[in-house]
């Protein structure tokens, strides 16, 4: 099947065309290891998972490299402040990130190699600029002459008025207003870590670690590059101007971002006490499937509005698509026959993915089915069209991920440890009841209590 998506490039829509065959090779910019993600970072590792789920399922053979920036300005600002060395830092940090990652069952890329040692492959670019007299040197840094590459500009569509020719800048991060000679090595300063090398002691700046990583995973010229939207400027737009010249040609048929996740309409930061991370809403109780879902569901061009009513709306919709999975696995059957529907609805499902990752749609057709179903009945609906709804929901689940097909019945053992736990709660014994919760929760089921009653529910 084909796929097509939006290009930030040419500002289109377009059809994906693998360079080599059916193989799709991409390449995400991957998290700075200096604290722990947040949900805006989150967001977009969602939807890069969903992207990648997307290609295999139209039949890609899809190929990932994600770097891992393990040296920056961020990751040295942070080591100094917690005085702990850099590579401590960055390790516990990493490791924390895949956590999450598996948590909300992203993929793992096939490869996720670190900044720190892949220095040879950004020292070899460096030198290739400077030899072609793009790069300069200045008391022992070395920055890129953005007036000398004639496309500067060209995926941010910078106005290249704004151009400060010889204006240089230091940090890896700057605003689309001050475009200006970036740093690809950055001399050593006191106290820094740094590394000895053909172009000096120092250490590099954070884009050529892009260029680099990329070129030496995924070659001169390669299908899809993806990154946050705040990444366009400068981070990209820097490094089409360091891999083009080296390799004197485009190197990237695909630029693909997510746009921006904002928290109740602001954006989210610490000092505004919106800053959030999986671990801090784990701690408050909301499951993992019902952010994965959250994220998922937007479509990755428009702005996310995160709210708390919103993850909760999330997490009512992925139980009620288990609670729907269940009741059909534990259906009768009856002589209603839904089967061209339901595969109509499926088709429209992927049809809809296919075309930019329009989840939103991709999802009203799930809902359709659901809908459908309840409407006639699922006791009257034939054993035909029980078994095609579960492999419908079993190819949506390939790409949402959020749907544990298991019958709803509650074993016998649960139903006792729950009725203990309800007359110890009316005795007021609310500790031991307690006890009792988290053991029903450890075996996988949950307990929502009403006024005077109590419910058992599958933990998603
Ligand atoms: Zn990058």
């Amino acid at each position: 099947m084909k796929v097509s998506i939006y290009n930030t490039l040419t500002e289109k829509i377009e059809e994906l065309i693998p360079l080599e065959d059916n193989l799709l090779k991409v390449y995400s910019c991957g998290p700075t290891v200096y604290d722990h993600a947040h949900i805006g970072n989150l967001r977009y590792f969602v939807f890069v998972d969903i992207l990648m789920r997307t290609l295999k399922n139209a039949g890609y053979t899809v190929y990932q490299v994600m770097n891992i920036t393990d040296i920056d300005d961020k990751v040295i600002k942070r080591s100094f402040e917690l005085n702990i060395p850099f590579r401590e830092l960055s390790r516990k940090y990493e490791k924390l990130f895949f956590e999450d990652l598996k948590k909300l069952k992203c993929k793992i890329p096939d490869k996720t190699p670190r900044a720190t040692e892949e220095i040879p492959t950004m020292v070899k670019i460096i030198e290739s600029l400077l030899k072609k007299g793009i790069a300069y040197k200045k008391n022992g840094s070395i920055y890129y002459d953005i007036s000398k590459f004639k496309d500067y500009g060209k995926l941010s569509k910078i106005d290249k008025e704004q151009l400060k020719a010889g204006a240089r800048v230091d940090v890896d991060s700057y605003d689309k207003e001050n475009p200006r000679d970036f740093a690809l090595w950055k001399a050593v300063k006191e106290n820094e870590p740094s590394f000895d090398t053909s172009v000096g002691i120092g250490r590099p700046g954070w884009h050529i670690e892009c260029s680099a990583i990329s070129y030496k995973y995924l070659g001169e010229h390669f299908d899809i590059h993806t990154g946050g939207i705040d990444l366009i400027f400068p981070h990209h737009e820097n490094e089409i101007a360091q891999s083009e010249v080296f390799c004197g040609h485009k190197t990237v048929n695909y630029w693909v971002h997510s746009e921006h996740l904002f928290v109740d309409g602001r954006k989210m930061s610490k000092s505004l006490g919106n800053f959030y991370t999986l671990r801090s809403l784990e701690e408050k109780g909301y499951s993992i499937d019902a952010i994965r879902y959250l994220f998922l569901s937007a479509h990755f061009k428009t702005q996310l509005n995160f709210t708390f009513k919103s993850l909760k709306n999330a997490e009512n919709t992925v139980n009620n698509i288990n609670d729907f999975v269940n009741r059909i696995l534990d259906a009768k059957d009856g002589d209603i026959d839904i089967t061209s529907q339901v595969k109509k609805y499926e088709e429209k499902f992927f049809e809809f993915l296919y075309n930019n990752i329009d989840i939103t749609k991709s999802l009203s057709y799930m809902f359709e089915i659901i809908n459908l179903a309840n409407n006639k009945g699922i006791d009257n609906l034939s054993k035909n069209s029980l078994e095609v709804i579960i492999a419908s929901f079993k190819s949506f689940n390939e790409i949402i991920d959020v749907i544990t097909f298991e019958s709803t019945e509650i074993p016998k053992k649960i139903k006792e440890l729950a009725e203990k736990r309800w007359q110890l709660r009316k005795e007021k014994n609310f500790e031991s009841a307690d006890k009792l919760r988290v053991e029903i929760k450890t075996k996988g089921f949950v307990i929502e209590d009403k006024k005077d009653s109590y419910i058992i529910r599958k933990d998603h």
